[in-house]
């Protein structure tokens, strides 16, 4: 009798844990990826790389361009929004309501390349973003500075970073932002944000979390395994409560 009371204990633990372990969801995150300005030609293999970091790192990725997700009922299922190079007004007012809700319900924002080209007149999504973009010169190649180290997203990078794409200038850089990575602007021609011109951040905001990365204007950008790691890293960072 003792025996088998110990053996139901066993299964009954053991029940529990596996119960526990089926609980626990894979993230879900929503690539959103609508233009009404300039279209990067880039958009496809953006979206077929978080697809497969998403694959390989357990987490959901839906994609889309239309506006309609952005409603409390679908919004709700995703831990994490990527703007992957959005551009020009992509949500309405009502659209835009639902985000900031979203966003102060704890959850996360990831912007990539031209996201800060992104919703001019909503100055919330200036906050959210971090910066709007100003100007660039033409692609080059140029050295990045990694000024904190300690980040998902940062982690793997060599202190200095040389690669090529195209290199926004910012305006509207918001106050409080944890910068990343700096460009180094003697390294290339058309750097207008000074010395500490920044390229990568994330900041608390609003009740959620986001990140911003100034990289993934080329499709090139998207086989490269390093950035492809700091992508990740900025996503994990977001959709980790
Ligand atoms: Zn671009």
């Amino acid at each position: 009798m003792k025996k088998l009371m110990i053996i139901l204990c066993v299964t009954s633990i053991a029940l529990l844990a596996v119960s526990f372990v089926s609980i626990k969801k894979a993230p879900h995150v929503l690539v959103y990826s609508k233009t009404m300005g300039f279209h990067h030609a880039s958009i496809p293999a953006g979206i077929a790389a978080i697809q497969k970091l998403g694959l390989e790192n357990n987490f959901k990725v839906d994609t889309t361009t239309d506006a309609s997700y952005f409603s409390p009922e679908t919004l709700k299922k995703y831990d994490a929004v990527i703007f992957l190079n959005t551009t020009g007004n992509v949500l309405d007012d009502a659209q835009q309501a639902v985000f900031e809700k979203y966003i102060q319900s704890g959850k996360g924002f990831v912007g990539v390349h031209a996201a800060t080209d992104t919703e001019y007149d909503w100055p919330w999504y200036n906050q959210l973003v971090g910066a709007y973009f100003k100007s660039h010169p033409r692609q080059q190649d140029a050295v990045l500075t990694i000024t904190d180290p300690t980040h998902l997203s940062t982690k793997h990078l060599p202190a200095t970073w040389k690669r090529y794409d195209e290199w926004y200038n910012f305006k509207s850089i918001q106050p409080g932002l944890n910068v990343l990575i700096t460009i180094d602007e003697k390294s290339y021609t058309g750097g207008e944000n000074g010395e500490t011109h920044p390229m990568a951040w994330y900041h608390d905001f609003d009740g959620g979390r986001a990140f911003y990365t100034e990289f993934g204007h080329t499709d090139e950008s998207y086989k490269d395994p390093f950035y492809l790691q700091h992508l990740l890293g900025g996503i994990q960072y977001a959709i980790t409560q």
